[in-house]
């Protein structure tokens, strides 16, 4: 079967009300293009976080986009109809071309929010990013306390810097979201990182318990949480929601290995999410790369963005729900969940087209619980830290 121009789409079953869809309309008339876009403009960090989102194998700076055809990524977004980007990384203010990747963002009429560790931002730099019409800012934290705030981030000093920058965001009036990515070895510290974020004078925090793909899925014996802390986690989030309410959104993911039923992973893939890779990759999720046997078009290619999104082989792979298998194929969530995350699935499974074993109806759910829950339990607590070299192991007294 091919669509209109002639290129490969997944047959879509007949008993799949999405794909009946597909079959009386292009699938350019059935995906409208994602009203946000995530930029990943480069997988430089001066940070190692051991659950970073990456993927394992980082761009290198050389193969990074231009200036030049950043630029021509962004007039190309706003033409199609995008409304927003979030510039993230690796760590943006890596690419000494922000201010003016911003400055045309926002003259082609984007609303541009920055997504960044902080640690190489100056008073002066951050100025002028708010000057070339930066309109929101992202904090990461790694903690609260120092020590184990930099022992996570592998970096020396960067939790002060944070602090420092939240605070210079303010002052420049600019809105700030605090990124709190949680795991076993800082949950105890969520109680201090909601009071931090009321008097950082933030909007929202973003309570996010890691996700195991990638790097995560290497460190998962030193992160994952044991049940217990992630039930007073949820009582915690869920008193705060209340008591701060009309002062501070807090937005609370948790880690799906403990859920009956997997997250709605990206709102099912290519439906309502795209990012471009460092090297310009249009991919339907940050970790897409990591399921080998996928090719992604490039915006260095001759298609352009909205014919990626619409037309790719990649990214109609996995749309809608003709390509599922069961239990997911007669399951009566699979147009609520679309069977869960397609990188978990291939990480722990070897095929992307299986369900998710976060899902308790997968055959393998119980014996990944089970190696969670152990893990969860166990001695492990050092990092593999996130780098090029891929990956370095802490060493035995932390440093
Ligand atoms: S998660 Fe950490 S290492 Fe990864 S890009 Fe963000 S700050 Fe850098
Ligand atoms: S079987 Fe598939 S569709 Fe059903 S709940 Fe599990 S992941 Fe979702």
């Amino acid at each position: 079967m091919s669509d209109v121009l002639g290129n490969p789409v997944i047959p879509p079953d007949a008993s799949d009300s999405l794909a009946v869809l597909e079959k009386s309309r292009a699938t350019a008339e059935t995906f409208g293009i994602p009203l946000a876009v995530l930029l990943e403009i480069t997988h430089r960090c001066p940070l190692q976080c051991p659950y970073c989102s990456n993927p394992v194998e980082l761009d290198r700076s050389g193969k990074e986009l231009t200036t030049d055809e950043w630029k021509k990524v962004l007039s190309e977004l706003a033409e199609i109809g995008v409304l927003q980007v979030h510039f993230s990384g690796g760590e943006p203010t890596a690419r000494k071309d922000l201010v003016e990747l911003v400055k045309h963002a926002s003259d082609v009429g984007l609303y541009t929010n920055l997504i960044t560790s902080a640690v190489l931002l100056t008073r002066e730099k951050l100025g002028e990013l708010a000057d070339a019409g930066l309109c929101h800012v992202q904090i990461s934290f790694q903690g609260i306390e120092e020590s184990l705030a930099d022992r996570v981030a592998g970096y020396k000093g960067g939790h002060r810097k944070k602090l420092e920058v939240a605070k210079w965001t303010r002052e420049l009036d600019l809105p700030l979201t605090v990124n709190a990515v949680m795991h076993r070895q800082n949950l105890h510290q969520l109680p201090d990182i909601i009071q931090m974020s009321v008097d950082l004078d933030a909007d929202r925090l973003e309570v996010a318990n890691v996700q195991y793909y990638g790097w995560a899925l290497k460190n998962r014996a030193a992160l994952m949480p044991t049940v217990a802390q992630l039930d007073e986690c949820t009582e915690i989030v869920e008193a705060a929601r209340e008591r701060l309410k009309g002062r501070l959104t807090i937005d609370y993911v948790v880690p799906d290995y403990y859920a009956l039923r997997p997250k709605k992973c990206m709102g099912g893939w290519g439906r309502q999410f795209f990012n471009i890779s460092p090297a310009g990759k249009v991919l339907p999720c940050h970790a897409a790369e990591s399921i080998t046997g996928l090719d992604f078009e490039s915006v260095r290619s001759n298609h352009s963005i909205a014919w990626i999104w619409q037309n790719s082989e990649a990214f109609n792979r996995y749309r809608g729900t003709g390509w599922m298998k069961e239990p997911c194929k007669s399951c009566e969530f699979r147009e609520i969940d679309f069977g869960g995350c397609r990188c978990q699935a291939f990480a722990l499974t070897g095929d992307a087209a299986n369900t998710d074993p976060a899902c308790a109806l997968s055959p393998l759910h119980e014996t990944i619980f089970k190696q969670a829950e152990a893990e969860a339990e166990g001695e492990t607590n050092r990092f593999l830290y996130r780098n090029f070299a891929g990956g370095t192991l802490e060493s035995e007294n932390g440093a």
